[in-house]
C-alpha cells in the first residue's frame, strides 16, 4: 500500500473539551483522505492528573513513614466536612466531602466546576497511620454510602485522576485558604488532626 502524502497542513478535527484532548489531521494531497493525525492539548488544558485529598504526610504523624496525603479523622463526634482535592500540579479541582455518622464514614467527590471529569475515583480507610496507603481503583471503598469505621478514630486517603481547565472556578490551592463550612484553613484543620493523633496515644 503506497502510503498518503500528507499536505503538511493540520487542521482541527474535533474540539478539545475536559472529556477528550482535541484531534488535528493532516490531508493526502494526492487523494484528500486523511494523512496523518495528533493529539493536541490547548494551553491551560490538563489531563489524567494524578489527583489527591490533600491533608498533612503520614509521616508527619507520630509512627508515619509514607508521603501520602491523609486525612485524619475522629469518628467519636459526628461531623461534616469538604477536604481539598489537589491536583499533583497543585490545583484545586473539588472537595472530598467527609461525613461521619455515628462511627461510620462517607466519603462523596464534589466538583468545583462541572466541566471536571475525575475518574479512577478510590477511597481507603485505615486503623491507623502506619497502615494508610493510597488505593487503587479495583479495591476502592463505595463512594456516596456509609461504611463502617475500625473505631474511635481512621485513616482516609482519596485519590484519581482528572481532566481539568487551569482557571475560571479551578484555582491554585493553598493550605492558608479556608476549608469550607468549617472556619478554619486547611492548615489549621491538618494541625488539629495531628493533635489529634497525638492524644490518642499512637
Ligand atoms: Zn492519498
Amino acid at each position: 500500500m503506497i502510503p498518503h502524502k500528507s499536505n503538511g497542513i493540520w487542521v482541527d478535527e474535533r474540539e478539545a473539551t475536559t472529556k477528550q484532548m482535541g484531534l488535528q489531521v493532516t490531508h493526502c494531497s494526492v487523494c484528500g483522505n486523511v494523512a496523518s493525525q495528533r493529539n493536541v492539548a490547548p494551553r491551560n488544558f490538563r489531563y489524567e492528573v494524578a489527583t489527591y485529598a490533600h491533608g498533612p504526610q503520614a509521616s508527619e504523624f507520630p509512627g508515619g513513614s509514607s508521603a501520602a496525603p491523609i486525612l485524619y479523622l475522629d469518628l467519636t463526634q459526628d461531623s461534616d466536612q469538604r477536604y481539598a482535592l489537589v491536583t499533583e500540579d497543585g490545583w484545586l479541582v473539588g472537595y472530598a466531602r467527609v461525613t461521619v455518622a455515628g462511627g461510620t464514614v462517607r466519603v462523596s467527590v464534589e466538583k468545583t466546576v462541572e466541566a471536571n471529569v475525575m475518574r479512577y475515583r478510590a477511597w481507603g480507610m485505615f486503623p491507623d497511620v502506619t497502615t494508610a496507603r493510597m488505593v487503587d481503583y479495583e479495591n476502592s471503598l463505595p463512594f456516596d454510602q456509609a461504611v463502617k469505621g475500625p473505631g474511635e478514630h481512621c485513616v482516609i486517603t482519596l485519590n484519581m485522576l482528572t481532566n481539568y481547565y487551569q482557571g475560571g472556578a479551578n484555582e491554585k490551592f493553598s493550605d492558608g485558604l479556608m476549608a469550607p463550612g468549617s472556619g478554619m484553613s486547611y492548615q489549621e484543620l491538618y494541625l488539629q488532626m495531628l493533635q489529634m493523633s497525638e492524644q490518642s496515644g499512637e
